[in-house]
């Protein structure tokens, strides 16, 4: 079998970061540590540079029909995306079509990826049909691997909706069969009583986007799931938390024992809902909306102190012409901006060089910790010997302009424009294959495997 001995790098493994050799053999971390003595097949010296886990990101919306369009990341151009900015394994959302099995939400996903991931990938099943036949499903979708299975609390139009007591049975169902259920927490009842007053008075321009789903939208949505699982138990994970008091919640959720975790997303974390009076303020769509500046600060605090987990991407990537959808109102643009690939670069400049969070926190956030709460801990997310060889190396000085003109998405727009940015990946390997070399990809189409997960018990 192949080695590949990187020497010299600067390694981060738990809370350690220190100057440590790594040895990669086949697919897989051999050893860490003072290897300067091994011989390997190649030797790599990776001085001044930082070896990092490659990233893992739960929340991709690859082929995603949505709001009258369809995403325009592919399993190719998404993860092509995705390898350029350093992230190795993706888990993506898969609506169950009307009339369509559960199993049937994985399968497709198979298709669509064959031939063409670059990176290995998941699937989150979305419940759209609450039926008998559909709950019957859920042990069979766990023990198939995609333990992990998302509700949304909104979006009736699109046929997206969950309504509460199919919600507690979803989650109950989860909870004996060992899954854990991801919501999209915004509460249904609260927009369709708000959305009709901004239409009907004329308030259609993007910024009345986030104006119409004030944060009590958010949070009324997660006190509900927080109660179902006092009473229900079972694991409830919030995908994309947008709100200071939803927060607090999770931190007073998880002091009651309940197993609560939330993430948020990497634009929540950059942008404010100012973003969204400009000219092309459609851009800045996403739900939940973006919010004010207090917000954001207490979303850095959040991730400071461990009440969020983890950042994502929630990459929804529509092209511009999509987007405009909602150029005479907001209601009918397609929610969501590209950022898979911008995630890694952007959360290490705006989190580490800013001193806002640190490198091993960089790390556990981006790869560590989606890993261990999604089943995949510790094949993926660490450096540990043992590990898939999904290595990224990183250079911490580098400063360079992100944005459309260096993007390797397949979007002919981009959310971080213009942002500055400090530390640029340099190299990519996943499970031992060095696949990005500067601008460089070497990955053949269709080297992506299934990530068949399990949740550990807690
Ligand atoms: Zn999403």
């Amino acid at each position: 079998m192949k080695t590949t001995l990187i020497k010299n790098g600067t390694l981060v493994l738990g809370q350690t970061v220190a100057q440590q050799d790594l040895l990669i053999r086949g697919e897989k971390i051999a050893a860490v540590g003072d290897l300067s003595t091994m011989p390997a097949n190649e030797t790599i010296d990776a001085r001044d540079l930082l070896l990092l886990p490659g990233g893992v990101d739960t929340h991709v919306h690859f082929n995603d029909v949505f709001m009258n369009t369809i995403s325009v990341h592919d399993y190719y151009t998404g993860t092509l995306a995705a390898l350029h900015g350093g992230t190795t394994s993706v888990i993506d959302f898969s609506n169950q079509a009307p009339g369509a099995t559960l199993m049937s939400t994985i399968e497709t996903k198979h298709e669509e990826a064959k031939g063409l991931a670059l990176v290995d990938w998941g699937v989150h099943p979305v419940i759209t049909q609450p039926t008998g036949a559909t709950l019957a499903e859920i042990p069979a979708v766990v023990a198939a691997g995609s333990p992990t299975i998302k509700c949304y609390l909104t979006y009736r139009e699109e046929g997206l909706l969950i309504e509460e007591p199919d919600l507690r049975r979803i989650l109950a169902g989860l909870r004996d069969a060992g899954g854990m259920l991801l919501v999209h927490a915004e509460d249904n009842d609260l927009i369709e009583e708000k959305l009709p007053r901004f239409l009907d008075a004329g308030l259609t321009s993007a910024k009345y986007h986030t104006e119409s789903k004030p944060p009590q939208v958010e949070n009324t949505a997660i006190a509900r799931c927080i109660n179902m699982v006092r009473e229900v138990g079972g694991r409830l994970f919030i995908v994309h938390m947008t709100t200071s008091a939803g927060v607090s919640m999770v931190g007073v959720a998880r002091g009651e024992g309940l197993d609560v975790h939330a993430e948020t997303c990497t634009h929540y974390l950059v942008f404010t809902h100012e973003m969204l009076h400009r000219e092309d303020g459609l851009k800045w769509i996403c739900s939940p909306p973006l919010r004010d500046q207090a917000t954001q600060d207490s979303l850095w605090t959040g991730l400071r102190d461990g009440r969020l987990v983890q950042v994502t991407s929630d990459d929804a990537a529509y092209s511009w012409e999509a987007t405009k959808y909602g150029k005479d109102r907001f209601d009918l643009c397609p929610n969501g901006m590209g950022g898979v690939e911008p995630r890694f670069h952007v959360l290490y400049s705006e989190g580490v060089a800013k001193e806002r969070i640190s490198l091993p926190r960089f790390v556990e956030i981006i790869a560590t910790n989606p890993a261990r709460i999604f089943g995949l801990y510790p094949r993926k997310g660490t450096l540990l010997p043992g590990a898939d060889a999904d290595i990224v190396l990183f250079d911490p000085s580098a400063k360079w302009t992100m944005g459309q003109a260096n993007s390797h998405s397949c979007n002919d727009w981009h959310a971080y424009e213009g942002l500055e940015i400090t530390g640029k990946i340099c190299q990519v390997y996943s499970r031992g294959q060095l696949l990005i070399d500067g601008e460089e990809c070497l990955a053949q189409k269709g080297r992506g495997r299934y990530l068949h997960r399990h949740l550990p018990r807690q």
